[in-house]
């Protein structure tokens, strides 16, 4: 059911917190944390707690949970001191935009030039 964790989503598994995560940031319904793989000096991801295959699925389901996402975005950025130079805020959806984890995740990205547009 829609919002309810899934026993083999990786991300329910960082909520959970039986896959560890460097954690930057958490409210009630939001987790923020360094991805695994940086793509910048900044690159952190955001997730709602209840599971969501992806924003479209979010925004649909709890559109007061997307704006959460959206908001902690904004908080991260400034705790990560990116928000004066200026970051990015992604929300890869499906396979063919490099969706791999399907439970929905904002990036949020800077710290160094970001080209327009995207690869
Ligand atoms: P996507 O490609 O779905 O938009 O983004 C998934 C992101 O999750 C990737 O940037 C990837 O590096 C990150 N990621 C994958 N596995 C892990 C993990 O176990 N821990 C953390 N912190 N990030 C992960």
């Amino acid at each position: 059911m829609a919002g309810e964790p899934e026993a083999d989503c990786l991300f329910c598994k960082i909520v959970a917190g039986e896959v560890p995560a460097t954690v930057v940031r958490e409210t009630a319904t939001t987790v923020a944390f360094q991805d695994i793989n940086p793509q910048a000096p900044c690159h952190v991801l955001i997730i709602p707690k209840a599971h969501h295959r992806d924003a479209a699925a979010l925004v649909a389901a709890d559109p007061a949970l997307a704006a959460d996402v959206l908001r902690e975005a904004g908080h991260v950025a400034a705790d990560q001191k990116v928000d004066g130079s200026g970051y990015r805020v992604v929300f890869n959806t499906g396979t063919g935009a490099g969706q791999t984890v399907f439970h929905a995740h904002a990036h949020v990205l800077g710290g160094r030039g970001l080209e327009w547009p995207p690869g």
